[in-house]
């Protein structure tokens, strides 16, 4: 095996010295050495791609399509991502210049982060809150600055994000905000997201709403976009992965005004050139003829809250109003301490269920741990079951 040269070995990007390694997946790693661990510690969807989505990808490899797309995107799924925002957040976005298809909302992320942030430059970044966010953001250079939404039942409040603006946030160029939200599955309500686009309007921001999760929201909650308030100023994220089971395709997309997306365009071609042909043509097909299989995930999910959120508040847990994307934060009841960390490596090792500790998600998060419900409805009950044994027998 080769062994790098001596003196190469400290000359790698210190950037990466910033970044830690994921807690999320470490833990994730260590459960799965538990024999017979059920993990509700994955945010990846247990159902299937659509099969009519699989079979418009085989068509597509089988009739030679597989050559460099358009380095934005095929027309024809730009103009169906456009399409699918007139359909559900009733705003216009141009296939030509407004769109860019990316490599899973993650590529989004990064093609983003790259266009706007500087060294230097600070964006806001509300928590409990996906974790990779801050590693894609440090590796620009940028600082996130956490923004603890606990004490506000995990909502950024237009008081509060003015208040930091004022303070540790003063002279931040962006926010992000992830809704409905990934660990909290809370949704902002409309008079929020309204409110907020006021302060971000005032302090001039750039917005980025991460909507990866917009089609799973449930009961009688209805998602909502911050473009539909401040086009000019929002720059939106979403993608195929978590509503329509395609995780693995790595299928995203980013609608913003015209000047952003023209650096956002050059990003994505420098970085990946394109998105690869054959699941840009199973996009299409998930976009255009695929609108019930959103509905049926959504319905599958909402089952499972209902299920998970009765079962946990009768053993005592109090969770922080799940209402949508497929995961429970649930506050670990005061007779087992607050050690998120120590409780899910206890419920790991003695119950044989796999949960992530909120401090994970970065401030506010302590004393939460979070559970994903896109787990087959067995194990589901099962961890229940193993779940409330442990709590009786404590
Ligand atoms: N944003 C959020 C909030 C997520 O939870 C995830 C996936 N866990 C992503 C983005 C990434 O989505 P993709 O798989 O499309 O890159």
């Amino acid at each position: 095996m080769p062994k790098l040269a001596d003196d190469l070995s400290m000359t790698l990007n210190t950037r990466l010295n910033t970044l830690s390694p994921s807690k999320i997946r470490a833990f994730d790693a260590k459960a799965s050495t538990i024999p017979g661990i059920i993990k509700l510690t994955i945010g990846e969807p247990d159902l299937n791609t659509p099969d009519h989505v699989k079979k418009a990808a085989i068509a597509d490899i089988e009739a030679n399509d597989s050559h460099y797309a358009p380095q934005a995107g095929k027309p024809e799924l730009l103009k169906a991502f456009s399409n699918y925002l007139k359909r559900s957040i009733n705003v216009d976005y141009d296939p030509e210049s407004e769109i860019c298809v990316t490599v899973g909302a993650t590529g989004a992320l990064n093609d983003v982060f790259m266009a706007i942030l500087n060294p230097g430059d600070k964006i806001l970044v509300p928590t409990p809150v996906w974790a990779l966010y801050f590693q894609l953001i440090k590796l620009t250079g940028a600082i996130p600055v956490q923004i603890d939404t606990s004490k506000d039942g995990f909502v950024l409040t237009p008081e509060h994000l003015e208040e930091v603006l004022n303070g540790e946030g003063k002279g931040a160029k962006a926010i992000i905000l992830t809704d409905p939200s990934n660990p909290t599955g809370r949704v902002y309500p409309e008079e929020t997201l309204k409110g907020l686009a006021k302060v971000i309007t005032k302090y001039q921001l750039f917005s980025i709403s991460d909507e990866i999760y917009a089609e799973l929201v449930y009961d009688n909650n209805v998602h909502h976009s911050l473009s539909e308030y401040i086009p000019e100023r929002n720059i939106l994220i979403s993608g195929l992965s978590k509503a329509y089971a395609m995780t693995g395709w790595r299928l995203g997309f980013i609608a913003a005004p015209s000047q952003i997306m023209q650096s956002i365009r050059k990003i994505n071609a420098f970085l990946v050139t394109s998105v690869t042909d054959n699941v840009q043509a199973a996009a299409i097909e998930a976009l255009n003829n695929g609108q019930d299989d959103p509905l049926k995930s959504r319905k599958i999910y909402e089952d499972r809250l209902i299920f998970m959120k009765k079962g946990l508040e009768d053993l005592g847990f109090e969770l922080s109003t799940p209402q949508g994307a497929f995961y429970i934060f649930a506050k670990i009841p005061d007779t087992f301490g607050q050690d998120d960390v120590a409780f899910a490596n206890e419920l790991a090792s003695k119950a044989k269920v796999g949960v992530t500790p909120g401090r994970y998600f970065g401030k506010g998060g302590e004393g939460y741990v979070r559970l994903s419900y896109a787990s087959s409805t067995e194990d589901l009950q099962e961890a229940l079951r193993r779940i409330k044994k442990y709590v009786d027998n404590i």
